[in-house]
C-alpha cells in the first residue's frame, strides 16, 4: 500500500501497535502513529484511535489492508462519517456479504451459481437433519459469520451431523459471537478458484481473470496461483462476465474477490463467498496483467471512472505466490515467534517479495505469522514454479523457523507440477 501511494504521488501514514514500532513498513510509510499497545483490540482494531490518527495526521483517506478491519462495516461507516474517502465497498455491501446466508442469497440473485444448500439460517438440529437428507451427505455446516476457516464442520452421515453442529456452533460463537448456521453440500473433490473483479462508484464493472488457491492447510491458502490450470478459456470470460455483472448489481465498489469450488467431476463452478477487500494472494494477479491493484483501489476510492474496459486486459504467463509462516512446519505449525537475525534473498527475475520483516526484526507473538510472501512469475507455468523454488532456494532466515522448506516439498510434488489440485490435500505431505 505504500509503495502504491508513492507511485501516486500519495504521502502515506502507517499506523502501528507498540511492539511494531521498528518494524519495515512503519520505517518505509511517510509517517506514522502510535495507535496502542500489543492487544489488537487496544490498537489495530481501536476504530477510535485509528480515527484519531488520521485527524492528527490530516489524512484524507484510510486504506484497510487485509486483515483486522477490512470487512469491518461499522468501521467504514466511521471513516465516511469522519469526511474520509474509504478505500473499500460501500458499508452495506460490506454488511451485506459478510453474512454468507446473505451473501448466498444475494448472488443467486445476481445469477450465479451456487453450491446446493440450505436456505438461510438453520435454526434447530432437527431441522439440520431434514436439510442435510434433502442435500444428500457429505454436508458442511458454516457459520453465517465466519471467516478464515473458522465455524465450518463436515458430517459425513446423519450420526456425525450432531457433533458437527455443536460444534460449528461453539467455535462460531467464540470466535464471532454469533452462532447462526447453514448447511452446504460438502464437495469433497474440488478446486478453489476465486475471481478478483473490480468495480467503480460510476457503475462500471471488469473482471481481473481467476486465481486457484487448492492448497490449503485446515481451509486457509497455502499456495496461490494465476491462472488456473483448470478453467477453459471459454470458461473464464463467461464466469468472469457473470462475476463483474453480479458485482455492479449489488452496488459493489473497488476490489473485490468473489470465490467458488470447482467440482473436479464436470468442473462446474460454485459461489462459496464473496471477499470485500484486497486479498493476501493479489500479487498473483497483479503480475499476470501488470494491473496494479491497490493504486486502482485508491484511484477509485477518490471517484474515478475505470479507466480501462475489459478488453483492456489480457493474462500474461503464469505467477504463483508462497506464503512464509514463522511457524514449524516440523511440530505441527507451532508459532515461532523472535528475532529475525537474517533475512536474505536471492535477486530473481521475475520475483516478488512482499515481506514484513528484514535482519534484526521482531517477529512478535501477538499477530499472525506470516512473515513474506514470494512471488514467482514465468512465461508458463513451469518457469513460475522454477522461479519461486530459486527463491526458496536461497532463501536465509535465521532467528526464527519458517514454512519455507514446506512450501518447496509442495512446488516439488509430481501432483502440483501436474497442476492435479484439490482441497484438502497438500502435494507433496498428504
Ligand atoms: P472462510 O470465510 O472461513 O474462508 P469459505 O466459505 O471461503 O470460508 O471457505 C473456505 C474453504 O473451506 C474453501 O476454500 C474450501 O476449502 C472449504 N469449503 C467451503 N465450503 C465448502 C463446501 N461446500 N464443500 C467443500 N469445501 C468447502
Amino acid at each position: 500500500m505504500i509503495r502504491a501511494c508513492r507511485e501516486l504521488g500519495i504521502e502515506s501514514v502507517a499506523v502501528h501497535s507498540e511492539p511494531d514500532r521498528d518494524a519495515p513498513f512503519v520505517a518505509e510509510a511517510d509517517h506514522s502513529v502510535c495507535i496502542g499497545p500489543a492487544r489488537a483490540t487496544h490498537s489495530y482494531l481501536d476504530i477510535d484511535a485509528i480515527l484519531q490518527a488520521a485527524a492528527q495526521t490530516e489524512a484524507q483517506a484510510i486504506h484497510p489492508g487485509y486483515g483486522f478491519l477490512a470487512e469491518n462495516a461499522l468501521f467504514a461507516q466511521m471513516v465516511l462519517q469522519q469526511r474520509l474517502a474509504w478505500v473499500g465497498p460501500p458499508p452495506s455491501v460490506i454488511r451485506l456479504m459478510g453474512e454468507k446466508d446473505a451473501a448466498r442469497e444475494a448472488a443467486v440473485a445476481a445469477g450465479l451459481p451456487v453450491v446446493p444448500g440450505s436456505d438461510g439460517i438453520i435454526p434447530t438440529l432437527d431441522e439440520a437433519r431434514v436439510e442435510a437428507d434433502r442435500i444428500g451427505y457429505p454436508v458442511l455446516l458454516k457459520a453465517v459469520a465466519g471467516g478464515g476457516g473458522r465455524g465450518m464442520r463436515r458430517a459425513d452421515d446423519a450420526a456425525s451431523l450432531e457433533t458437527a453442529w455443536n460444534e460449528a456452533r461453539r467455535e462460531a460463537l467464540s470466535a464471532f459471537g454469533n452462532d447462526d448456521v447453514y448447511l452446504e453440500k460438502y464437495l469433497d473433490d474440488a478446486r478453489h478458484i476465486e475471481f478478483q473483479v473490480l468495480a467503480d462508484s460510476w457503475g462500471n464493472a471488469i473482471h481481473l481473470f481467476e486465481r486457484e488457491c487448492s492448497v490449503q492447510r485446515r481451509h486457509q491458502k497455502l499456495v496461490e496461483e494465476a491462472p488456473s490450470v483448470a478453467l477453459t478459456a471459454e470458461q473464464r470470460a463467461s464466469m468472469g462476465a457473470r462475476v463483474a455483472h453480479a458485482a455492479a448489481a449489488v452496488g459493489y465498489v473497488g476490489a473485490g474477490t468473489v470465490e467458488f469450488l470447482q467440482d473436479r467431476r464436470d468442473g462446474e463452478l460454485y459461489f462459496i463467498e464473496m471477499n470485500t477487500r484486497l486479498q493476501v494472494e493479489h500479487p498473483v494477479t497483479e503480475m499476470i496483467t501488470g494491473f496494479d491493484l491497490v493504486q486502482a483501489q485508491i484511484r477509485i476510492a477518490a471517484g474515478e471512472k475505470l479507466w480501462i474496459g475489459q478488453d483492456d486486459l489480457a493474462i500474461d504467463g503464469h505467477a504463483i505466490e508462497v506464503r512464509i509462516n514463522a511457524e514449524d512446519p516440523d511440530d505441527d505449525f507451532r508459532p515461532t515467534p523472535g528475532e529475525v537475525t537474517r533475512f536474505d534473498l536471492p535477486e530473481l527475475d521475475g520475483l516478488r517479495v512482499d515481506a514484513a520483516v528484514d535482519a534484526g526484526s521482531k517477529v512478535s507473538p501477538y499477530y499472525d505469522s506470516m512473515i513474506a510472501k514470494l512471488i514467482g512469475w514465468g512465461a508458463d507455468r513451469e518457469a513460475s514454479i522454477a522461479t519461486v523454488r530459486a527463491a526458496l532456494g536461497g532463501l536465509q532466515v535465521e532467528g526464527v523457523c519458517t514454512t519455507a522448506s514446506l512450501q518447496d516439498r509442495i512446488l516439488a510434488a509430481p501432483d502440483f507440477a501436474a497442476g492435479d489440485l484439490r482441497v484438502g490435500v497438500i502435494p507433496g505431505v498428504d
